[in-house]
């Protein structure tokens, strides 16, 4: 176990920003060993360390966050027995938190992909009541026009009858191949490929650039990862 500062151990836990941390440190609401500790910087080991913030004993668990750009031809899971999975990806440092995707991207697609192991917050960003938004980059084949864009909006229907919540269509360029940007609310099973499928048009190329206040760091290449900051973590929360 490694020595790391106290507020450094707090925000991984989610206990808010350094500043909100130094407050909570300030008001005598965090102890260590026994004694009201007095500085942020303060080197602790966690585990070995005893923390209580406001009267409660620290579980510590380390948490780690991930965002990868998921490269073509990578399953979206921890294993497979044939396909190469995205955590084949991250180097054993990474591996040894078990970090896990949250929510699919095909196959064939690329682009965002939040890996963690905090189950918590993994729940909450799937879970179907939140609607958390999901935006795509596609090209497709064929020309989108205006009439797909009101389509989106009003809902589409699936061809297993499912209607879909309004997603919100831009079209960036129309043409024999078009590239469009769609945000959707929900993550039904290839979704994005069914609804173009639904007004007569293929996906060709699928790249999710943003998760609800994550965006794809536009520096990572395919197969590129990096951790998230403790902004990002915040705003996920
Ligand atoms: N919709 C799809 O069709 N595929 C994905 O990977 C994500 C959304």
């Amino acid at each position: 176990k490694e020595r790391q500062r106290l507020d450094r151990v707090l925000a991984h836990m989610g206990f808010g920003t350094r500043k909100m941390i130094k407050k909570l440190i300030k008001e005598k609401r965090v102890q260590v060993n026994g004694r009201p500790a007095e500085d942020p910087g303060l080197h602790v080991i966690p585990g070995r360390d005893y923390i209580e913030v406001n009267g409660e004993p620290l579980v510590y668990e380390e948490y780690i966050y991930l965002m990868l750009n998921k490269p073509q031809g990578v399953l979206s899971a921890t294993e497979d027995r044939y396909a190469k999975v995205v955590v084949d990806l991250l180097p054993p440092r990474y591996r040894a938190f078990h970090p896990f995707p949250v929510g699919r991207l095909d196959k064939d697609a690329e682009g965002l992909l939040l890996l963690t192991n905090d189950g918590e917050l993994a729940h909450r960003l799937l879970s179907p009541k939140k609607h958390v938004s999901k935006m795509y980059y596609a090209v497709v084949d064929g020309i989108v026009t205006e009439t797909d864009v009101e389509a989106f909006r009003q809902g589409i229907i699936l061809n297993d009858g499912y209607r879909t919540m309004p997603g919100e269509l831009t079209i960036l360029r129309s043409g024999t191949e078009s590239e469009v940007e769609l945000t959707i609310y929900e993550g039904k099973y290839h979704q994005v490929k069914r609804m173009f499928e639904a007004v007569s048009k293929r996906v060709l190329y699928l790249k999710r650039i943003a998760m609800g206040p994550l965006r794809l760091d536009e520096l990572l290449r395919p197969g590129e990862y990096r951790e998230l900051t403790e902004e990002e973590i915040i705003k996920l929360r």
